[in-house]
């Protein structure tokens, strides 16, 4: 697991991967960590995020694809273990300000178990 830098030492996000902020683990590898939402928009509400702090989209380079390959091999055993890969399931996330991005650790939204209702914003 990589250690986050100082800087980011109060990252809500990064105390969660360092273990000092309790969550509902579902997955976790080397890079990735996945978590339940706290407030949870629907039956299941999964967080997925990097364990190294990024904090949005804009700092991702082309040295994080094997990153990102992991995180959606990880949605995919997520969704398949909590048995809504058929049924199908929706994944957000949320870009700086205008994108409702409230915490600035990277993350994608899993949300599943319900008809989702509108297609986008
Ligand atoms: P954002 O608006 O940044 O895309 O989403 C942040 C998400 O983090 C929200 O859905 C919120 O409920 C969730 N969240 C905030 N604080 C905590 C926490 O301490 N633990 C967990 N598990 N989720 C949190
Ligand atoms: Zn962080």
């Amino acid at each position: 697991m990589e250690d986050c830098m100082e800087s980011f030492s109060e990252c809500l996000f990064c105390k969660i991967v360092k273990g000092e902020i309790p969550s509902q683990k579902v997955f976790e590898n080397e890079t990735v960590l996945a978590f339940r939402d706290i407030n949870p928009q629907a039956p299941i509400h999964i967080l997925i995020i990097p364990k190294r702090h990024l904090e949005s989209i804009l700092e991702i380079n082309e040295q994080d694809t094997p990153l990102f390959a992991s995180i959606f091999a990880a949605i995919k055993q997520i969704v398949a273990k909590e048995g809504i890969a058929e049924r199908g399931f929706r994944i957000a996330l949320n870009n700086g300000p205008e994108g409702g991005q409230l915490i600035k650790h990277l993350h994608f939204h899993l949300l599943g178990g319900r008809q989702m209702i509108g297609r986008l914003g």
